[in-house]
């Protein structure tokens, strides 16, 4: 990946956690990133006592839209955490500038993201830490694993010992210490040799695994331009400095009750499709745990005409049969 230092550890959410500690986060502490997310981007930074500052996404690549976040800044701000949805990049460049200017740290969540690239650079690679998940629902898989992406140097020998349970346990392992002790916070973040195991042979064939998703992504992308064309659903964009590792192929349908039509008719047929994140923002949990900063027009939009097709090892045997399903139920969205 490029980076200074990669651990393992048996979830992203665990090193998103690790992330939260590393960054010192308290009480009152804000934290700026998308509201279109999975719960444990937020949860890792309010276990710290932090508040997730929500911000609304992009239209084209359902990213955290860059050009929102400048005015989300507080003085309590201390973290941006851009999310690469779909495994498409966000704008780092502006990101990691913003950053700069603020002093904040920037805390990629890469979970979907193993294999993609900004400019040429890995997808975790780039901000100061940053989060991949092997979760079985990702691209590389190990039913449940992730690992802490250590792009800074200052937060190697800190993360270990977090990793750690608190204690130094790794430097004795390596002869630089006689005994190991209690240093710091931190919890056990390790993941377990069996689950590793497996993750190395997923590893062994990760380019197998990018290339055959990559070729399923573009027969979904090339099937359904017409369909595109004729207004009935809008396709994903990949802007071109982003190279992305087909994690998901997804459509947006023209309204709810259009989305809810299509899992529906799909479903009749015997193929599942999937609606994506309840936005954080409007979250139960967001009332004692977080707040918005701004509309969240795209972000709740998006979210409920959005829906996930089908896209695993193994598709490719059923896929003229999924697309032609896909179709017939797109044509009859429009008929109506
Ligand atoms: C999957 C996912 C996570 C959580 O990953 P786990 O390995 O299941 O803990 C976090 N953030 C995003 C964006 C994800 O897609």
């Amino acid at each position: 990946m490029g980076s200074e230092k990669a651990l393992l550890t048996h979830s992203c959410t665990a090193a998103l956690e690790m992330a939260a500690m590393l960054a010192n986060l308290g009480p009152g502490d804000e934290v700026i990133m998308p509201s279109y997310t999975f719960v444990s981007t937020a949860n890792a930074f309010v276990l710290r006592g932090a508040t997730p500052v929500f911000v609304d996404i992009r239209s084209d690549t359902l990213n955290i839209d860059e050009t929102l976040i400048e005015a989300a800044i507080t003085p309590r701000t201390k973290a941006i955490v851009p999310v690469h949805y779909a495994g498409v990049a966000c704008e780092m460049d502006t990101i990691m500038d913003i950053a700069r200017r603020h002093e904040l740290l920037v805390i990629e969540d890469a979970a979907q993201g193993i294999m993609s690239f900004y400019k040429g650079q890995p997808l975790g690679s780039i901000g100061h830490l940053g989060c991949l998940s092997f979760h079985e629902t990702k691209n590389i898989i190990s039913g449940e694993g992730g690992a802490l992406l250590i792009n800074d140097i200052e937060f190697v020998e800190r993360a270990e010992i977090i990793r750690e349970k608190g204690t130094n346990r790794s430097q004795f392992f390596r002869g630089q210490v006689d005994k190991y002790t209690w240093c710091d916070i931190g919890s056990s973040f390790l993941p377990g040799e069996l689950i590793t195991a497996f993750l190395w042979a997923q590893m062994e064939a990760a380019d197998d695994i990018n290339q055959r998703r990559l070729a399923l992504w573009q027969r979904y992308h090339d099937a359904l331009a017409p369909f595109e064309r004729a207004g009935l659903a809008r396709r994903p964009v990949v802007p071109t400095h982003c190279q992305h590792n087909a994690h998901m192929y997804y459509l947006l349908l023209p309204d709810l009750a259009a989305r809810t039509r299509f899992i529906e008719k799909l479903k009749a047929k015997g193929i599942g499709t999937v609606f994506h994140y309840v936005p954080l923002h409007s979250a139960p949990a967001c009332t004692a745990y977080g707040r918005a900063h701004g509309n969240m027009h795209h972000t709740d939009s998006l979210s409920d005409r959005l829906v996930r097709l089908p896209l695993w090892m193994g598709l490719e045997e059923h896929f003229n049969e999924v697309i032609f399903e896909v179709g017939n139920v797109l044509d009859g969205i429009g008929a109506r």
